[in-house]
């Protein structure tokens, strides 16, 4: 038996050691794929909290034959609704169009249903919050809002963002909720990539109103990975900034430091914007 053991022990500790040294050079990054997996989770189950049961609606599909109601989505204001108490809201990040109109219910929309064309609408839904009837449209990519009423409707055209933007960018503010990111001596990688982009947000909006400009974050929320890359996918942005502060796993001051850089080595659009950001780096410092 202790023969058996012994064997045993030969062969399995010289085949546990090659494994550990194969796989040494990944642990960091198993690391960080564990890391990474634990806020998708994180992000994820914020998302799914945050979701409401709503019930369908159907759009009365109406060709546009340039009679009739002039949008391309069509909602018959309730008697007695002024269009000014209806309240439109669009989150860029998960491409939702919430419309809160009073004197509103499911019923009402049986007789008068939203009229026009469905071909950029995944879904479309209605809940009760108190007093108020809340419509939520989930496009089918990002979409700028062009929209008026009349006594009789609220009118809604679609735009994509190049057709009111020549560039596009999207901002992303690594971490948030419940996911800090790095953190030392109580300082939260979340909270310092928010600080960043809010001030990216305040230069941005004193310059050029032919970029658009989309956040995937603009406070202490934690959007899941594929609402960050969504965003930039349904909005064709032309760039990508994601804001990370890193840091070493030990906990003593290291020599490392500085910027870094991580970019699609297949795009070459990729690397040359990398290469721009380094000129510019340079110039800074100056
Ligand atoms: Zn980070």
């Amino acid at each position: 038996m202790e023969e058996k053991a012994l064997k045993f022990a030969a062969v399995f500790l010289p085949v546990l050691s090659l494994f550990v040294c194969l796989f040494l050079p990944f642990f960091p990054k198993i690391h960080t794929w564990a890391e990474e997996a634990r806020e998708a989770r994180l992000a994820e189950a914020e998302f799914a909290a945050s979701q409401q049961e709503m019930e369908d609606l159907e759009i009365k599909e109406e060709p546009d034959t340039g009679i009739g109601p002039k949008g391309q989505l069509n909602l018959r204001l309730p008697d007695g609704v002024d269009g000014s108490k209806v309240h439109i809201s669009n989150d860029y990040v998960t491409q939702t169009i919430r419309i809160e109109i009073p004197g509103t219910d499911l019923a009402y929309f049986d007789s008068y249903p939203i009229s026009g064309s469905s071909s950029h609408i995944d879904t479309m839904s209605y809940t009760k919050e108190g007093d108020e009837g809340v419509i939520e449209i989930v496009m089918d990519r990002v979409y700028e809002l062009d929209m008026d009423y009349d006594s009789d409707y609220y009118y809604f055209n679609f735009l994509k963002p190049h057709d009111v933007y020549d560039k596009v960018v999207v901002i992303d503010a690594g971490h948030g909720g419940r996911a800090a990111g790095a953190t030392k001596q109580g300082v939260r990688e979340k909270e310092i990539n928010l600080a960043i982009v809010l001030q990216l947000r305040e230069i941005f909006a004193q310059g050029d109103d032919k970029i658009g400009v989309y956040f995937t974050r603009t406070d202490d929320g934690n959007p899941t990975f594929d609402q960050r890359v969504q965003l930039a996918n349904k909005s064709d942005a032309d760039l990508f900034v994601s804001v990370h502060n890193n840091s070493l796993g030990n906990g003593r001051m290291s020599r490392t430091n500085g910027t870094q850089v991580m970019y699609n080595e297949t795009s070459e659009e990729s690397r040359v914007f990398r290469s721009e950001e380094r000129r510019v780096g340079k110039e800074c410092r100056l």
